[in-house]
Parts: C-alpha cells; sequence; structure tokens
C-alpha cells in the first residue's frame, strides 16, 4: 500500500472551494502587500495562540531572524538554543552576527534540556531561542525563570507546535516572542512562504511591525535598519480560511499517534526494537486537562538502531519517511568555526542517527497506519 510521508493534495481537495474563493478575492482587489488580509491573519493567529499580537512575516525563518533584531542582538551577544533542530533556529542567530551557544536536548521529548543552560551563560548572553520540536512543547517553566533571573530575553521557535500547550498555555506565549511558519508542511501550511511572529508586549509588536518594512516610518524615513520581511496577502489570505480547521486537523493528527501506539502495543513490537514518541497523557482526551499539555504532532517519530535500514525497507514498500535530523548543528560544515566536535551533545547525535518520522497527516486513513506498522514488524522479522 502506498503511504506518502504527507499528502497536502487530500487537505486541499477537502477544502477547494473555499480557498480557491479566498484566492480569487485577493486578486479582484489587487491588494497584494499587507492590507486587511494581512492584519485579519495576524489578529486570527495571535488569538489562537494566546497572545496580544501578531506580525506576519515572510517565513519562519525570517520570524526567527526579525525577533533577533528587534531586540539588537548582534556581534558580541551570544544566543542560547539547541543543536537538534531545523538549519534556521542556528542560522538566523548566526546571520545576525551573534554567536549560537547549543545545549543537548532529552532523549526523551528531543527539546533542549533545560538544566543545562545556566553553565552557558555568561555575560555576553542575549536570548534564549527554544524549539519546542515535532508538536511537542518545550519545558518552560525551567526555562522562563532561568531567563528572568538573568534577564534574558526568550525566543520560541514555534515553527512546528502552532496550537501545542504546556499547562495550558500555547506555544508562542509564554516568551518574550513566539516564531511560527506557514510552510506547506507545517501544521498550518500556506500555498508558499509564511510566517508570523506573536508577542505579548505591545512596543515589542509595533517595533516589528517597522522592522519588517526596512524600518521605515513614516515613508522613506528609516529609524533603523530593517529588511523586507512582509507576508503576503494571498498566503494571509490562505491562511485565514485554514486556520478555522487547525484543530480538527491536530485532532486527527493526535488521533493517528494513538492509533499507531495501540498497532505498535498489538503487534508485539518491543520498545528496545522500536522506541515511540513521549506522549503527555493528557493527548489522549480521556485524560484531558491532567497535566495541560498537548502535543500536536507536526511529526510521529520512532526511534531505531536499525533506522537507515529500516527506512529503506519501508521506501521499498512504498512508505514515506523523513529523518528530522541527520546531522545535529554542532557538527555542520558552517559553523565549524564555533569549534564543537562530535561527541559534546550525545543526545542530539544520538537522535541523529536514530529517529525517523513516519506519516501522520490528518487525512492518514487507518488501512495506511496498519500497514505502515505491519511494514515495521515484517522488517523486524
Ligand atoms: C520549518 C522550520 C523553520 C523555518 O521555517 P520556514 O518557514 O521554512 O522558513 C524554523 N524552525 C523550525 C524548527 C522549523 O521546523
Amino acid at each position: 500500500m502506498n503511504v506518502p510521508l504527507l499528502d497536502l493534495k487530500a487537505q486541499y481537495q477537502a477544502i477547494k472551494p473555499e480557498i480557491d474563493a479566498a484566492v480569487q478575492a485577493v486578486f479582484e482587489s489587487q491588494y497584494f502587500i499587507l492590507g486587511p488580509q494581512v492584519k485579519a491573519c495576524e489578529e486570527a493567529v495571535a488569538a489562537y495562540s494566546q497572545a496580544a499580537y501578531g506580525c506576519g512575516v515572510s517565513s519562519g525563518t525570517d520570524a526567527l531572524l526579525i525577533a533577533l533584531m528587534n531586540e539588537g542582538i548582534g556581534p558580541g551577544d551570544e544566543v542560547i538554543t539547541t543543536p537538534y533542530t531545523f538549519f534556521a533556529t542556528a542560522g538566523s542567530i548566526a546571520r545576525t552576527g551573534a554567536r549560537p551557544v547549543f545545549v543537548d536536548i532529552e532523549a526523551d521529548t528531543y527539546n533542549m534540556n533545560a538544566a543545562q543552560i545556566e553553565a552557558r551563560i555568561t555575560p555576553h548572553t542575549k536570548a534564549i531561542m527554544v524549539v519546542h520540536l515535532y508538536g511537542l512543547m518545550a519545558d518552560m517553566d525551567p526555562v522562563m525563570e532561568i531567563a528572568n533571573r538573568h534577564q534574558l530575553i526568550v525566543i520560541e521557535d514555534a515553527a512546528q507546535a502552532i496550537g501545542a500547550e504546556y499547562k495550558g498555555r500555547r506555544a508562542g506565549s509564554i516568551g518574550d516572542y513566539g516564531c511560527f511558519s506557514f510552510f506547506p508542511s507545517k501544521n498550518l501550511g500556506g500555498a508558499g512562504d509564511g510566517g508570523m511572529v506573536v508577542s505579548q508586549d505591545e512596543g515589542k509588536a509595533a517595533k516589528l511591525k517597522v522592522m519588517r518594512n526596512h524600518g521605515m516610518q513614516p515613508k522613506y524615513y528609516n529609524q533603523f535598519i530593517g529588511g523586507n520581511f512582509r507576508l503576503d496577502a494571498l498566503q494571509a489570505a490562505v491562511i485565514n480560511v485554514k486556520l478555522k480547521y487547525l484543530d480538527d486537523w491536530s485532532r486527527a493528527r493526535q488521533a493517528n499517534a494513538l492509533r499507531y501506539n495501540q498497532l505498535f502495543e498489538e503487534s508485539g513490537i518491543g520498545s528496545d526494537q522500536i522506541g515511540l514518541p513521549w506522549m503527555p497523557r493528557c493527548t489522549n482526551p480521556a485524560y484531558q486537562g491532567e497535566c495541560g499539555c498537548r502535543h500536536i504532532f507536526n511529526q510521529y517519530v520512532i526511534r531505531s538502531l536499525k533506522r537507515d535500514a529500516l527506512r529503506d525497507h519501508l521506501k521499498d514498500l512504498g512508505i514515506g519517511t523523513e529523518i528530522y535530523y541527520p546531522v545535529p548543528l554542532h557538527v555542520q560544515q558552517c559553523f565549524e568555526d564555533l569549534g564543537y566536535k562530535a561527541g559534546d551533545f550525545p543526545e542530539s547525535e544520538r537522535a541523529a542517527a536514530e529517529t525517523l518520522a513516519l506519516p501522520i497527516y490528518p487525512e492518514l486513513s487507518d488501512e495506511q497506519a496498519a500497514a505502515v506498522v505491519s511494514a515495521i514488524k515484517g522488517f523486524i522479522g
């Protein structure tokens, strides 16, 4: 059975009339830069994320970059983050001229290990960029406690976590800035690149809006050096339609995750053979509210010591998978000058060698999920 990693055509078919009408309306208006669709999108995404203000930007990467620029972070500064994430997290830090300083992840959640942050703080540290990987929020209480004590800015890379919750609080709403991506493969994907920065702070939010438009206010008077980081009206129109469906899609992803867990259990595959994702108990509706955590499963990621062979086996059977991410950032060639070496962050390196993302998209059928687990069972023998 063919099981793609992601099936965006299935999602489009389900909402095609609405999307097509929204796109058509933008063309009729010829209002492509900022304007009412972008404003509506900013208000809706901010409200959805329990944040006061939203600023639509050109991508998730630019969301991270503009948040750093908004704080004047640059050469001589250090920003603490994780090496087990998409490149943009540390890439945005390095692009400002600041230095990414890594701490390792937790083996079970794949998120930054907050217990290691404090030892990396120096007089140059300006911010912590925390990532909510795969749709599960990082342990924010200790991160915020440390940041408050040392007066550090907290930027949440919530590109994979829109709508995720930590003790009842949404991704992006806890730190100084929350950064989202509308890249098509994210849970709330546009028809191209797009992103959003949210903040609870009126002053920071107002500055972001000037920063994303060349630092220009009023027109042709530049207060500081910003850039063109604007969200397209077309993307905003698509996001405005899709946001209404996001909770349905997140619930479908959670149901698929629980189905996988059950199928693995029934198959008799041991946890020594395949490691399953860490599940907050209340992701299961039966436990709703117990710990207030909500995993939105941008990815369902398993572990195997024979990961690469398993991936080849699944590919031969028509099952799509992906490795997020095969090379931790501290050993990327472009970061050689940071002076890190293999062995510095053992949990990140082990995750990079062992993890595999399975299809988890909302439209995945029971038969497809069963086919994935039975193919893995066949590999294990
Ligand atoms: C996707 C992603 C980004 C970058 O988002 P783009 O919209 O592709 O620029 C940043 N961080 C993480 C963790 C991501 O998954």
